[in-house]
C-alpha cells in the first residue's frame, strides 16, 4: 500500500438513489451548448457546430441539500440545469451503438457558472476553468441506476430558484443526444468507471443571488436543491 507523506485527500463521490452506497468520481466533463436554445442564447449558431468540452475537478461535486457559501470572486452566477451521465464501463473510441452500455445511471445536476468570469475568458479567448470549475460548482443529485430506470430520452428538465421557474426543457432537446456525447468524448479521452458527464443546458440560464435556493428537476429522475448563504 502506497505511503502518502501528508493525509490523502478523501474521494470525491455523488449519492445514488434508495442506497447506502455512493459513486466514487474519477472526472467530470460537461458539454457546451448542447441545446438549440440556449446556444442562440448565448449568441452562437448551434447548427454548424460539433460538441466541445470543458471539465471541472472531481472533487467540486455537491451533494442535494446543500447550504454553500456564495461563491467567491464573481457577481453574476448562473444555473444550468442538465442531466448527468455517470459512467460505469470505461474505453476509448466508443462506437454510437455500444454507447449507453457505458452508462452506469443518470441524476439531475446543476452545471454552476460564474458567467461574468465567463464572459470574460471568452473575450480574452483565456480558459473557462476559473468560470466554470470553482469550488463546489458541480451540483448533482442523488444517481438513479440504468439498470432499474433505462435510458431516458425525453423528460422535462427545469430549473427553479426560489418559486420563479427558470428553465423548462426536455433532455429531448440535446442537438448531441447522450449516447453521441460519450462516442465523441470517449475520441478525445480514455473514459473510466467514476466519470461524470454533464451534458449541458436548455435555454434560461440565469442569475442566482445570496440567500436564494435553487432546484434542478428532470422528471423521473428527481431533483437537486442547493442554498446560498447570505
Ligand atoms: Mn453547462
Amino acid at each position: 500500500m502506497t505511503r502518502y507523506a501528508i493525509p490523502a485527500p478523501a474521494r470525491p463521490s455523488v449519492a445514488i438513489w434508495q442506497s447506502e452506497a455512493r459513486f466514487p468520481v474519477r472526472r467530470i466533463f460537461c458539454v457546451g451548448r448542447n441545446y438549440g436554445d440556449h446556444a442562440r442564447e448565448m449568441g452562437h449558431d448551434p447548427d454548424r457546430e460539433p460538441p466541445f468540452f470543458f471539465t471541472k475537478p472531481a472533487d467540486a461535486v455537491v451533494d442535494d441539500g446543500a447550504l454553500l457559501p456564495f461563491p467567491t470572486a464573481t457577481e453574476n452566477l448562473h444555473h444550468e440545469a442538465e442531466l448527468v451521465v455517470a459512467i460505469g464501463q470505461g474505453g476509448t473510441d466508443i462506437a454510437l451503438a455500444a454507447a449507453l452500455d457505458h452508462v452506469w445511471g443518470y441524476g439531475p445536476g446543476n452545471d454552476l457558472t460564474r458567467r461574468d468570469l465567463q464572459t470574460r475568458a471568452k473575450e480574452m479567448r483565456r480558459p473557462w476553468d476559473m468560470a466554470k470549475g470553482f469550488d463546489n460548482s458541480a451540483v448533482c443529485g442523488a444517481l438513479m441506476p440504468a439498470a432499474v430506470i433505462g435510458h431516458p430520452t425525453h423528460a422535462r428538465l427545469t430549473t427553479h430558484v426560489g418559486n420563479d421557474l427558470r428553465q423548462d426543457g426536455d433532455i429531448g432537446q440535446m442537438i448531441w443526444p447522450v449516447a453521441d456525447v460519450i462516442s465523441f468524448l470517449s475520441r478525445l479521452v480514455a473514459l473510466a468507471p467514476g466519470d461524470l458527464i454533464y451534458t449541458g443546458t436548455p435555454a434560461g440560464v440565469g442569475p442566482i443571488r445570496r440567500g436564494e435556493t435553487c432546484t434542478v428537476a428532470i422528471e423521473g429522475l428527481g431533483q437537486v436543491t442547493t442554498r446560498f448563504a447570505t
